[in-house]
């Protein structure tokens, strides 16, 4: 809940607390045997999990090979100093590049795979993986593993006995947590959401959903890889078949249950799935079958995780830090030179996009001028969206050209176009459902380009500025799915707006909205017109168009059937009979 002040210091004294915690537990723990292990596998587990968390949780890409990479990191120390010759902390660097590296290498496959065929590739890997270290004997040791793991020497102290290494575990899984929790809410770990919640928006929101996607993997694989290297100095005995396809699932289901939103359900989960096995022992020859019962159950009574059902009761215990009550001025929109001009921001020639045989849109010119409002009407299924799906690079076209303040951006992908300042609405609204308002707009002024883009207070500020453009501060702690279809819609113009764009794209923007908010809608683009925004506005309410619009374009069937000032073109004898002549009718 507390992911949106800009604090630097957040969370630090609590990891202190916890750091001198895990020391603690250094000195008092046993020096070996079993509770020994129980806590030394939760520990190292649980850095792995919280790997997961960020690709899965927050990415919302299916990786099923976490104990792959958990096993590099522990090869990279068994072999490094057992056969090798290095250091303990050599070799678990060489693991963590390597698996940093793979993992890298398996988010590539995102750019051509989504999903379950991801999924699947990270199973193919894992099953590499296990094949190598079964079957390069040489290299690996293969099944029987390799022994005698020696422990490191840290800052002059020997950390040989269970007891001093548990305590660099423990330090280690509370910064693994401690990280990832902070990453939440930085901006990278806004975008990992953003490309989760919806990939196009964030796309369009100027955000590198590939490169994203990429980075989210090489940071859990490197994640996995330091739980795999601790684990090796914890038990001083690894085998392949503790880094099996089985163990990912269970990394996996850690992850879930505990919840795969937080780093911190990514502990409890972890705990739990160690420790629930030890106690239902008891049970004997039953005990695997309560188990798998007890996982099942809580993943269908709290399909959030335990943190899913814990972490929002513990946040309402205490008021949490509102930004939005800070006395932070906002930061005014940035206003552009209001007066209209001859010289053209976009310029849209002999534009063509086919579906097959369809042509959706069939050599279509437009030309939108600096500051104005210009209208883009025509009957449904005439290919206005299609057209602004091409424009904002959603779509390639088949023919055409596309020129954005003097640039041929034709070729272009939707996040640099963005980043030149074309922003836009879509007409099934597209907005980042699991974060709250305030962060869907801060993803927008966060837009690289943006003038406040690099200084998080700045950022926060001009999020605020176009909230309250919208009259929606308020509602800036809630989640944007809680909100109305209307409101979720001014969301989606403040989110454009805080990242100051140069030209602002609305599909359809009353579309679903009651009168009332149409009404309201109508004035908000009149004050956006004020503010000298170049806008390019879709609707099918002739009322709002007229209202608004300095130029028209009609689409007819794919093609430009007029163009001009909205005198001319409302009266134009083909307009009419085209699209005039019904909606006229069902407004008299
Ligand atoms: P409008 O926004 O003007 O109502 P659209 O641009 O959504 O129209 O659609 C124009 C035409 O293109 C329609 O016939 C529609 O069915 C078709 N179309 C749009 N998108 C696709 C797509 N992704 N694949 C195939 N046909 C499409
Ligand atoms: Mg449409």
């Amino acid at each position: 809940m507390n992911t949106l002040s800009a604090n630097p210091w957040r969370g630090l004294p609590a990891t202190a607390l916890a750091i001198a915690a895990s020391i603690a537990v250094a000195f008092i723990a046993p020096e070996s045997g079993y509770y020994l292990n129980i806590l030394m596998q939760a520990a190292t587990y649980a850095i792995g999990v919280v790997g997961l968390v960020v690709v899965l949780g927050y990415c919302g890409q299916i990786s099923i090979a976490q104990a792959a990479f958990f096993g590099i990191g522990a090869y990279g120390v068994a072999l490094g100093t057992v056969d090798h010759g290095l250091g303990f902390f050599a070799g678990a660097l060489i693991g963590v590049v390597v698996a940093g590296v793979l993992g890298l290498i398996l988010g590539l496959g995102s750019l051509r795979l989504g999903g379950h065929y991801l999924a699947m590739v990270s199973i193919s890997f894992q099953t590499i993986l296990t094949l190598v270290l079964t079957n390069w004997i040489s290299f690996t040791h293969g099944p029987d593993g390799v022994r005698n793991i020696p422990r490191p020497r840290l800052f002059g102290f020997s950390l040989e006995s269970g007891n001093s290494f548990l305590g660099l575990v423990l330090v280690a899984t509370v910064l693994a947590t401690f990280a990832v929790w902070r990453l939440k809410s930085s901006r990278l770990g806004r975008r990992m959401q953003a490309v989760r919640d919806n990939d196009l928006a964030a796309a369009t929101c100027g955000i590198d959903v590939f490169g994203t996607k990429v980075v989210a993997f090489g940071i859990s694989a490197v994640l996995g890889a330091v739980g795999g290297a601790l684990f090796a100095g914890g038990f001083q005995y690894i085998s392949p078949d503790q880094f099996s396809f089985a163990e990912s699932i269970v990394l996996l289901t850690m992850a879930l249950l505990g919840g795969v939103q937080s780093a911190f359900g990514a502990l409890i989960g972890t705990v739990l799935l160690v420790l629930l096995p030890e106690w239902l022992r008891f049970l004997r020859q039953v005990y695997l079958a309560v188990y798998g019962a007890a996982v099942i159950l809580i993943m269908v009574f709290l399909p959030d995780g335990l943190w899913g059902f814990v972490g929002p009761r513990l946040a309402a215990l205490r008021r949490p830090e509102d930004p939005t009550a800070r006395r932070v001025p906002p930061l005014p929109l940035l206003a552009r030179t209001g007066t209209p001009s001859e010289d053209s921001v976009l310029r849209v020639e002999g534009l063509a996009k086919h579906f097959g045989g369809l042509k959706a849109v069939d050599g279509v010119d437009l030309s939108v001028r600096r500051g104005t409002v210009h209208a883009l009407i025509g009957p449904n299924g005439s290919g206005k969206t299609t057209f602004i799906n091409v424009v904002t690079g959603l779509y390639k076209p088949t023919g055409g050209r596309i020129t954005f303040q003097g640039t041929d951006i034709t070729a272009t992908s939707p996040h640099q176009r963005n980043r030149r300042g074309l922003a836009r609405t879509y007409q099934n609204i597209r907005v980042f459902r699991g974060m709250t308002v305030l962060e869907n707009v801060m993803i927008g002024a966060e837009r690289p380009g943006n003038d406040v883009a690099r200084d998080p207070d700045a950022v926060l500020q001009r999020a605020l500025a176009a909230l309250d453009f919208v009259d929606m501060r308020a509602d800036a702690n809630r989640m944007v799915g809680e909100l109305s279809y209307g409101h979720q819609r001014y969301v989606e113009i403040a989110r454009a707006l805080a990242g100051s764009p140069e030209t602002l794209l609305l599909d359809e923007p009353a579309a679903g909205l009651n009168t009332t908010e149409k009404v309201e809608l109508g004035q908000l683009l009149r004050r956006l017109k004020g503010h000298g925004l170049t806008i390019l506005i879709v609707d099918h309410d002739m009322n709002l168009v007229e209202a608004v619009a300095d130029h028209i374009t009609v689409l007819n069937f794919g093609r430009r059937i007029a163009d001009g000032s909205p005198r001319d073109v409302l009266s134009h004898p083909d307009v009419i009979a085209a699209y005039l002549g019904e909606p006229r009718h069902e407004a008299a």
